[in-house]
C-alpha cells in the first residue's frame, strides 16, 4: 500500500516506554506523572457523571468550561477571548494542534518549526500538503547552559510561501521559556510578515525561578494572528484524560472548528463539566510551578557530581542532562543502554530533529522527566549516580 507517511514509525515516547517496561526500568522517558490528579478533581468528574452529564457535549465544548478558560486567559494573560466563538475544547493538545494545522495549512505552504521540535508537528504539516522548514535553536554553551531562540535565523527562514510558524514555549524538550525580549522579536517579525503563529503552550503553568509564562495571547499584535493551545493533562496530572483547549480569533477558530467537528465532533462531557467546576472552585494553578520546581531541584541536586550534568530547565517537567562524560555514543544508543543496563528510561533529544542520526542532532543530551513522586526521583538518582563515566 502506498503510505502517506512512509518514514514514520511508532513515536520515540512509545518506543522508550515499552523498553522501560520490558526491562522494569524507572521510566523518566515519556512525559507523564506517576501520581494521581487531585482527588477533588476526580470527585468533580464523578459528580458530573452522576448528575447526568453523559451525552454528547456541544461541538466546541460545554459553555461553562469555555467560560472558565476565558476567565483564566483574561486573568493570567490579559486577553479577552470570546468563549462563544474563540475557545474550543479539544481532545488534548494533540487534537488541537492537528486540527489547527489541517485547517490552516494549504498544499504548497511553508511552515517553520524550531528544532528541537515536538514529534507531532512535522508529520501533520506534511499530511496537510505543507513543507516543513526547520530553524535550529542555539545549542547550550558554558555561559548559557540551555537552548536559546535564534531570532535572526528565524527571520532569515521566512519567505513568500511561509504560512505559519510553530512555537512551543515552555519548550519540550529543552525547558526554555520566552522572555519579554523574545516576544518583542516575534512582534517585530509578525509586523513584517503576514504569518500565522501556532503556539503550543501545553506547559503554560510550569515555569520556574520566579519567571512567568509569556503567552502569545498576552500581546494583542501576536494574539490577533495566533492559535494558542494548551493541555489540561499537563496542568492537572491527568495525561490520560486527553483534554485540552484552543484559543484563536473568531475567523481562525471557525475554520479550525470545521476540522475539529469531523475529527472528534466533541470531547468527553463529564470531564468538561468536572474541569469547569474544579477550575472555578478548587484549582490552584499558581502552585504548580512551585510543586515542579521542587522536583526539578531534587533531581538536579541529586545528579551533581555524577556523569549526568544537568542543564538549565526554566519550565516544563523535563530536565536535559549532558552525557559527554559517558563517551561519544549516539544519544539513542545511550538512552537504550541506560534503560537496559542501568534501569532508567530517558528520551534522546536527537529524536526531536528531522534526522536523529545527523551530527547536528546529537548534542550528547538526554531528556529526563521529573513528574515523579520523590521516592521515584530518589531511586532514579541513585541508579544514575551509579553509572560510571568513561575516563577522558
Ligand atoms: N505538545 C507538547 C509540547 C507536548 O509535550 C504534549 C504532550 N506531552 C502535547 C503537545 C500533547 O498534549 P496532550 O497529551 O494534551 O494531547
Ligand atoms: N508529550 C509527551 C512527551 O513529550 C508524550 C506524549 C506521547 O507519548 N505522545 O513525553
Amino acid at each position: 500500500m502506498k503510505s502517506k507517511l512512509p518514514d514514520v514509525g511508532i513515536t520515540i515516547f512509545t518506543e522508550m516506554s515499552q523498553l522501560a517496561l520490558d526491562h522494569q526500568a524507572i521510566n523518566l522517558g515519556q512525559g507523564f506523572p506517576d501520581y494521581n490528579p487531585d482527588a477533588l478533581l476526580i470527585q468533580c468528574v464523578n459528580e458530573a457523571m452522576l448528575a447526568g452529564h453523559n451525552q454528547y457535549a456541544p461541538m466546541a465544548g460545554v459553555p461553562v468550561l469555555r467560560e472558565a478558560v476565558a476567565e483564566k486567559m483574561a486573568r493570567l494573560q490579559a486577553h479577552e477571548y470570546d468563549p462563544g466563538d474563540e475557545i474550543t475544547i479539544t481532545s488534548g493538545a494533540t487534537e488541537a494542534l492537528a486540527s489547527a494545522i489541517t485547517a490552516l495549512v494549504h498544499p504548497g505552504d511553508d511552515v517553520i518549526l524550531i528544532d528541537p521540535a515536538y514529534d507531532l508537528y512535522a508529520p501533520v504539516i506534511r499530511l496537510a500538503g505543507g513543507t516543513v522548514v526547520r530553524v535550529p535553536m542555539m545549542p547550550p554553551t558554558q555561559d548559557t547552559p540551555r537552548f536559546a531562540m535564534d531570532w535572526n535565523a528565524l527571520e532569515g527562514a521566512l519567505g513568500p510561501k511561509t504560512r505559519m510558524i510553530v512555537l512551543n514555549f515552555p519548550n519540550n524538550p529543552t525547558g526554555t521559556i520566552l522572555s519579554d525580549d523574545d516576544l518583542a522579536h516575534l512582534e517585530r517579525i509578525a509586523s513584517r510578515h503576514d504569518v500565522l503563529l501556532l503556539s503550543d503552550e501545553a506547559y503554560e503553568h510550569i515555569v520556574f525561578d520566579g519567571e512567568s509564562h509569556r503567552s502569545l495571547a498576552s500581546r494583542p499584535a501576536l494574539a490577533e494572528r495566533s492559535v494558542v493551545i494548551s493541555s489540561f493533562g499537563k496542568t492537572f496530572h491527568a495525561t490520560g484524560w486527553k483534554i485540552g483547549y484552543l484559543c484563536a480569533p473568531k475567523s481562525l477558530s471557525a475554520e479550525i472548528r470545521k476540522v475539529h467537528q469531523f475529527m472528534v465532533f466533541s470531547v468527553p462531557t463529564p470531564m468538561q463539566h468536572g474541569l469547569a467546576n474544579y477550575l472555578r472552585k478548587h484549582a490552584r494553578l499558581e502552585q504548580l510551578s512551585t510543586f515542579y520546581q521542587q522536583k526539578r531541584d531534587r533531581l538536579k541536586t541529586g545528579l551533581e557530581g555524577s556523569a549526568f550534568r544537568p542543564l538549565q530547565s526554566q519550565g516544563t517537567f523535563f530536565l536535559l542532562v549532558d552525557t559527554s562524560a559517558l563517551g561519544d555514543s549516539k544519544e539513542k544508543e545511550l538512552a537504550r543502554r541506560l534503560t537496559i543496563d542501568h534501569g532508567i528510561g530517558a528520551i534522546p533529544v536527537s529524536a526531536f530533529y528531522e534526522d536523529p542520526n545527523a551530527p547536528q542532532a546529537n548534542h550528547r543530551l538526554l531528556r529526563l522527566c521529573f513528574a515523579k513522586q520523590d521516592p521515584t526521583l530518589d531511586r532514579a538518582v541513585e541508579a544514575l549516580r551509579a553509572v560510571p563515566g568513561v575516563a577522558a
